[in-house]
């Protein structure tokens, strides 16, 4: 599978087999259960392979490096599934007008968002 073959191959230390599911169960498992409070990422403690998970933001910094190492076909099909979580991830979080000066990699629209005070629904 394209996605195997892609973690499989990646010289990214953070891009490993499994990585990619591991990616999509944190992101999605960020914006569940749907709440009216907004979350807030939170930085990782340790910035292994592991623990950067901690982060979700991570997570989306992953299927962004395994997005562009995909051929065509299999970059929509995971692209359609990263889309509906990028959606839920804009609802249930909140834009950071500071993101500029404050935030790591602010050019990635996912850090652009209130960080740092509180996790969970
Ligand atoms: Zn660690």
């Amino acid at each position: 599978m394209a996605i195997h073959r892609a973690e499989r191959h990646s010289d990214d230390y953070y891009v490993y087999p499994g990585a990619t599911d591991r990616a999509l169960r944190r992101y999605r498992a960020f914006t569940l259960p749907p709440g009216r409070r907004p979350r807030c990422p939170q930085d990782a403690q340790c910035s292994c392979r592991g623990c950067s998970f901690d982060d979700v933001r991570h997570a989306r910094d992953v299927l962004d490096e395994v997005l562009r190492a995909l051929p065509p076909r299999a970059r929509a099909e995971l692209g359609r599934r990263v889309a509906v979580l990028d959606a839920a991830y804009l609802r249930c979080t909140l834009p950071d007008p500071f993101a500029d000066r404050r935030q790591w990699r602010a050019d990635r629209w996912w850090r652009r968002r209130l960080a740092g005070g509180w996790e969970g629904a």
